[in-house]
């Protein structure tokens, strides 16, 4: 199963998402987000844990994420009520 991290698993504002086949492989593509993006050139063990620790698998069925049809309910019509 593939792996995923998301950065606001560890309660930050940041959209970043990675996905890959294995946790190592995963957490070496997190670090180099870490560094860059976080101003983490050395990263803490602690918060390497932490950031293993919030990684899950993706179930295999899993749709690709659907973005951009939320607000469109409200184009449903409404129905008329007689005089
Ligand atoms: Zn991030």
């Amino acid at each position: 199963m593939r792996k995923r991290f998301r950065c606001k698993d560890l309660g930050w504002k940041c959209g970043y998402l990675q996905t890959a086949p294995t946790v190592t492989e995963l957490m070496v593509k997190v670090e180099e987000h870490l560094r860059h993006f976080h101003a983490l050139p050395v990263l803490p063990a602690d918060l390497r844990q932490r950031a293993e620790s919030v990684v899950y698998e993706v179930p295999p069925r899993e749709r690709p994420e659907v973005r951009g049809t939320a607000g469109r309910e409200a184009s449903r019509p409404v129905p008329r009520e007689g005089p």
